[in-house]
């Protein structure tokens, strides 16, 4: 039998309150540089695509700048792409997957789509690797109005003038070993609830949402993964994560209803990637691939299917 550690912070049963986030806070330390990782790829497209700045944190403006980049000459009659990466900060393949698709890709869809990429919509958490921003809050569970993460809210800003305009949104995640040895833990003390061990699966896996599925363009982003690493099998209750699996490599949430990033838009196709990072059969630059084979797979599919969606 194994016996669950209480987490280290907080009573068990107690949700967090002000002490306990700032205990938690005291904890965090800078391990990687958004300046030297993100900025400065971000600021290599600026030639050849546009640099917006839509925010910054509001405890590090300086050092937290939020970048976008988008298509040069946009064109209102095209569909939108939007990509985000990074809302989990420490989901390292979904921030580099959305630079690298930009460096190497998106010219080639250049005059078929307008490109919106938020690729690291969370930078505190990039450089501290860690899930929730520096409130101890969730970014994917806050996409909402009134949002209690100023990271989910600047982001929300910037896409409501395109919400009903974009086509495809593929926002970028991984599914990792510290999910279960610290994220989770750390959930539960903060909500004073028990933490339940899970499994982590060993593989690629995508998010439909459970209220317009479309499983057809999911299949089409595992297919092009597929190329590059092993998707994910079921567990043996059909699971993964604790959802069914509705097809391989596919699960369902209510996105819009969960707050996730995914959904922040009403586009016909949106898909949620989880790359597994921590597997013994995938290297971190294996992951980078898969996010933007998933990238490329997700657009691709939208644009041959768009005239069933305009329909
Ligand atoms: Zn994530």
């Amino acid at each position: 039998m194994t016996t669950i550690q209480p987490y280290p912070i907080g009573t068990p049963g107690r949700p967090w309150g002000p002490a306990e986030v700032a205990a938690w806070q005291a904890l965090q330390t800078r391990k990687r540089s958004y300046q030297a990782q993100v900025l400065s790829v971000i600021d290599s497209l600026r030639e050849r695509y546009e640099v917006a700045q839509y925010g910054a944190l509001d405890h590090d403006p300086d050092r937290y700048p939020l970048l976008c980049i988008r298509s040069r000459g946009w064109r209102d009659e095209l569909p939108c792409v939007l990509i985000t990466g990074g809302v989990h900060g420490y989901e390292t393949s979904g921030v580099h997957g959305a630079l690298r698709f930009v460096e190497r890709h998106a010219a080639s869809y250049a005059g078929r789509v307008n490109f919106l990429v938020a690729p690291c919509v969370s930078p505190w958490a990039y450089e501290t690797i860690q899930r929730w921003n520096l409130d101890a809050v969730d970014p994917n569970r806050s996409f909402f109005v009134g949002s209690p993460a100023q990271e989910s809210a600047a982001l929300l800003r910037l896409v409501a003038p395109l919400r009903d305009r974009v086509l495809v949104h593929i926002d970028l995640h991984e599914t990792t070993d510290t999910d279960e040895s610290e994220f989770l833990p750390a959930r539960a003390a903060r909500d004073g609830v028990v933490n339940t061990r899970g499994e982590i699966p060993d593989g690629f896996y995508v998010v439909d949402d459970s209220e317009h599925p479309q499983t057809a363009f999911q299949q089409a982003v595992l297919a092009a993964v597929a190329k590059v690493t092993h998707i994910a099998a079921a567990d043996a209750k059909g699971e993964i994560i604790g959802s069914p699996v509705v097809a391989p490599g596919i699960i369902h949430y209510p996105l819009k209803q969960l707050g996730l990033c995914a959904g922040i838009t009403n586009a016909p196709y949106k898909t949620t990637t989880e790359v597994y990072p921590d597997s013994p059969r995938a290297t971190a630059e294996q992951c980078i691939a898969a996010q933007v084979a998933a990238v490329c797979g997700a657009i691709d599919y939208a644009l041959a299917h768009e005239a069933e969606v305009q329909a």
